[in-house]
């Protein structure tokens, strides 16, 4: 039989009605001849209340325990799926992480799945069951214990299952109908994209376009899952959403398919650093140790012995980044004279596979900003993405602009 894996994120699963709209995708899947693999979230809005309730009762908790009662939302959905199948007359049941079994690391609220045996559902499989229901998110530890894999971890679960039960594809049902070339709230110039590759997404996603979680993209890409993303809100048929898939599959790539943002970054100097072997090591080590995700890094060139570094990094990670950084000179690990936080910028980027083989995507970058007025603060590169800083305040126009210049606007 082939297979596919479906997954319904929290607003698809709100209320009963719902699972009963996701119920009927699914039911439409097993009469086109598929064995379904359903991976279901929490009701949107469950996860956040546990994790209140968590915080509410012991500030520092118990990370088994958390997980004990975080994971529970997917439970309640996964039962509800199943049962409403039942009630379709499709031979469906649930499973939770720790009966499939599978199995993740220790690592509580943040755990890493090792590894999922197929056996259990295989037999319910060849026993005529149509439909497994797996509640997201969730898995056992080696110690016994029930893991959850991070928030937006339901994405991860279910692109688990389509590497380990080689599905003809895994089909994300959320409240969008696709990835866009950019935030459609910015401008409605935005297209949804019918393909894009997963190198592609993995820049988009990590950019803070929230469609998929990070990991889950990695993984697809590691495993070649194709991965598609669409409404559960409409009727779909073969060609509805968008494809994430290997660039293979992508005749014609783009030199830039999206513009991302990130709005709430910040921009941090060590002013007159001494300049010597080690110094760079000496500051990213201790940023590194107090938890800051440092993005871009630029060093300016030195003169007579001392030079500016500067970083950027989430706004709400500054002052952990101050701290960390004054310590490290109190320490004399490194020795510097002054620290600039510059607290309202933001990071736009354009992303492609395209850059690869086409040149003056850059420039064509640079000069549209020129042309708004725009200052660039910082830029960084990687072979598929450009992304610069900029004053916050200028940040949608940057991406109106951008998305005009790289041509990204509706077609029809
Ligand atoms: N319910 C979990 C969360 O809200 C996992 C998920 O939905 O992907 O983070
Ligand atoms: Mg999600």
């Amino acid at each position: 039989m082939p297979l596919l894996v479906m997954k319904f994120g929290g607003t698809s699963v709100a209320d009963l009605d719902r699972i009963k709209n996701a119920a009927e995708k699914v039911k439409r899947e097993v009469e086109r001849g598929y064995d379904v693999i359903v991976i279901v979230s929490a009701m949107s809005g469950k996860t956040n209340e546990l994790v209140n309730w968590v915080e509410t009762t012991s500030p520092l908790y118990d990370a088994r325990e958390y997980d004990a009662v975080v994971s529970s939302g997917e439970n309640i959905t996964a039962g509800l799926m199943a049962l409403t199948l039942q009630e379709m007359d499709v031979p469906a049941r649930s499973w939770q992480g720790w009966q499939v079994p599978l199995k993740t690391t220790s690592a509580h609220a943040a755990a890493r799945i090792e590894e999922i045996p197929r056996d259990n559902i295989d037999a319910k499989f060849a026993e005529g069951m149509k439909v497994a229901v797996v509640a997201g998110f969730q898995g056992i530890s080696p110690e016994g214990r029930i893991t959850t894999l991070g928030r937006g971890g339901s994405d991860t679960t279910a692109v688990a299952f389509a590497a380990a039960f080689d599905a003809e594809r895994c089909d994300i049902y959320t409240d969008v109908d696709g990835v866009y070339t950019t935030d459609p709230r910015i401008t409605d110039k935005a297209r949804k994209l019918d393909k894009i590759a997963f190198e592609e997404m993995l820049e988009l996603a990590s950019l803070g376009a929230k469609v998929l979680q990070t990991r889950s993209v990695e993984l697809a890409m590691r495993f070649n899952v194709r991965l598609r993303v669409l409404s559960s809100f409409e009727d779909n048929d073969e060609t509805s959403g968008t494809l994430v898939c290997s660039e293979e599959e992508i005749m014609e790539s783009n030199v830039v398919s999206g513009v991302a943002y990130s709005r709430d970054e910040a921009k941090m100097t060590l002013i007159s650093v001494a300049d010597r072997p080690g110094v760079a090591a000496a500051i990213f080590g201790p940023l590194a140790e107090a938890g800051v995700n440092v993005d871009m890094i630029v060093q300016d060139i030195s003169e007579e012995g001392r030079t500016n570094i500067t970083f950027s990094c989430p706004v709400n990670q500054v002052a952990r980044a101050e701290q960390a950084v004054l310590k490290a000179k109190d320490d004399g690990e490194i020795n510097f004279h002054g620290l600039v936080a510059d607290k309202d910028v933001a990071k736009v980027s354009v992303v492609g596979i395209g850059m690869r083989s086409h040149t003056g995507v850059a420039a064509k970058m640079f000069e549209s900003l020129s042309a708004e007025g725009v200052n660039i603060k910082v830029i960084s590169t990687s072979e598929i993405k450009i992304s610069v800083l900029i004053d916050r305040k200028y940040m949608e126009l940057a991406v109106q602009a951008l998305h005009d210049a790289f041509g990204l606007e509706k077609t029809a």
